[in-house]
């Protein structure tokens, strides 16, 4: 018996002409995270993708785990193929879901039929099948409305599929097929989880972390690295770019008002951020910010730290409650590791009384006393690089 897993697509199938696009991008995507897991071929017909394994040492296991983190799918089933015929599909349930109709009180029979040449109905199908499980299983009774278990048929072109709940996919867009972005990641909790928001959409993510040496130490690098490694298997490989934003801070701390510090250090961030977008072809800045959060969270705050540059800051949190991100961090497994109690830049030389509806006119003003051009290209030709795959 053939075991397979079925993706089924989610947005993509709204695409009209260029779907074939978004579904080569959604198939080079499974089949990267499919790398080291043995050998299978990997095809889509009908909005489904089919992962098929082409050799007896497939970690069938891994695969179906792997494939829950690939954006663009909205359900996952493992499911035996079998042939188009009526016995060999009651046959294929009974074997498959033996030990689930075993356990289950209660259960029905749906199928689905794409393949119209088939001389049976959807319900004829469920009919016949369901009453020969229903023999074969007496302690487990048929219920069409409410059953423990469902067993799935589908009637396609090439074979016929049993498979019991399909199990949630990542939802989505496949990575890569709506652009990139540069996305600020820092050591906290909604970084990670804006990161794996705007890679939900489909875009390529080039992650960006400022790294204030020794304010920060190499754990706090080390944390990140480790945060962009747990988002890896949703975002693909990425290259993450680490900016020595020491001197910056040092700048802003001994020529600037100190209520001014966090909104000019961000609107560094978001500068140096553009430059690395712009040689990388990415098309927008994602942060973690969400409003109201802290004082360079206010509307005011996120108009000025954006005045300077021309490409759309993305802020995928930013109608988020706290608890509504720390639920996001858990589901992608991020959570654990933002908590580890190591400082980041932002906290460093953090004002007393920092400015939450800063002016853009004081702003420029105060950041005359600033060489921002030399900063930025200086932090810009200092970065350090790692390579995050997955
Ligand atoms: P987070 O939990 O993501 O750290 P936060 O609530 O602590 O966010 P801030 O420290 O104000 O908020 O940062 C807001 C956003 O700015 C972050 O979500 C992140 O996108 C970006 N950011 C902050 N510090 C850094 C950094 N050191 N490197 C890269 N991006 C940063
Ligand atoms: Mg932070």
């Amino acid at each position: 018996m053939e075991d397979i897993i079925l993706l089924k697509h989610g947005e993509i199938v709204l695409k009209g002409l260029n779907k074939r696009i978004f579904e080569d991008k959604f198939m080079a995507n499974v089949r990267r995270r499919l790398r080291g897991l043995g050998d299978f071929r990997v095809y889509t017909v009908q909005s489904t993708t089919y992962v098929e394994p082409q050799s007896d040492d497939c970690d069938m296991d891994a695969a179906l785990e792997a494939m829950k983190t690939v954006f663009g799918a909205v359900a996952i089933s493992r499911a035996a193929a079998c042939e188009k015929d009526k016995d060999a599909i009651f046959e294929t349930a009974k074997r498959y879901l033996g030990a689930e109709l075993k356990k289950a009180k209660s259960f029905k029979v749906e199928t689905k039929r794409s393949d119209k040449s088939f001389p049976m109905t959807s319900i004829a199908v469920s009919q016949y099948v369901g009453g020969l499980l229903a023999d074969s299983f007496p302690e487990c009774r048929v219920d069409v409305h409410n059953p423990e278990l469902t067993v799935n048929i589908e009637v396609r072109d090439f074979a016929a599929y049993v498979h019991g709940v399909p199990i949630e996919g990542a939802g989505g867009m496949p990575v890569g097929s709506n652009g990139s972005a540069v996305s600020l990641l820092s050591g906290g909790i909604d970084s990670p989880v804006s990161t794996y928001m705007m890679a939900k959409r489909g875009v390529h993510i080039i992650p960006v972390h400022f790294f204030s040496f020794p304010y920060t130490s190499e754990l706090a690098k080390e944390k990140v690295i480790t945060l962009a490694k747990l988002v890896a298997p949703y975002c693909g490989r990425m290259t993450l770019e680490i900016v020595p934003f020491t001197k910056i801070q040092e700048e802003i701390r001994d020529k600037c008002p100190e209520e001014y510090f966090t909104i000019i250090m961000r609107r560094f961030m978001t500068r140096i951020s553009e430059k690395i977008a712009l040689s990388n072809g990415a098309s927008a800045i994602v942060t973690g910010e969400s409003l109201g959060q802290v004082a360079s969270q206010t509307m005011q705050a996120m108009a000025v730290t954006e005045e300077c540059v021309s490409l759309p800051v993305i802020r995928p949190l930013v109608c988020l409650d706290k608890a509504e991100i720390v639920k996001l961090a858990r589901k992608i497994g991020t959570f654990d590791t933002s908590i580890l109690p190591y400082e980041d830049c932002c906290t460093v030389f953090t004002p007393r009384h920092p400015r939450t509806k800063p002016q853009i006119d004081e702003v420029l003003e105060v950041e005359k006393a600033l060489d921002v051009g030399g900063l930025v290209d200086e932090a810009v030709m200092n970065i350090e690089r790692v390579v995050i795959s997955k």
